[in-house]
């Protein structure tokens, strides 16, 4: 299934998230330190730019926030993944789990199927 072309939204403000080709969203670390995230929309692929220029030391769990609204984007079910909404169609829409867990490079998309991994390729 290719993706690239799905939007993605914030799960409370459904304000649209991606902007040519990457997510964009705000970023709490546990030191207090905020920042913003632009995270690639392929999936499989890890690549992110984090302003400021910082590296998230492997291990560090990282709050997500949504640029829009200002409310953490994280799964109820699985509080170590931030959620957020894929709109395949206007009427399908999965939700996008990825981990907050710097340098635990998992995704899952969940579908009406079941669950699919994207893992590190
Ligand atoms: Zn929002």
């Amino acid at each position: 299934m290719d993706f690239k072309k799905c939007n993605f939204h914030c799960p409370h403000c459904s304000e649209k998230l991606n902007n040519e080709g990457f997510i964009v969203l705000g970023t709490k670390r546990p030191s207090g330190e905020e920042g913003h995230i632009r995270l690639a929309t392929s999936f499989g692929n890890y690549e992110y730019r984090h302003d400021p220029d910082i590296e998230f030391p492997p291990g560090e769990v990282v709050t997500f926030v949504c640029p829009s609204c200002g409310n953490q984007v994280h799964s109820d079910k699985y509080k170590d993944y931030a959620m957020i909404k894929m709109h395949v169609t206007e009427k399908i829409v999965f939700d996008v789990l990825f981990s907050r867990e710097a340098g635990k490079r998992r995704t899952y998309i969940v579908t009406e199927d079941g669950i699919e991994s994207y893992s590190e390729m």
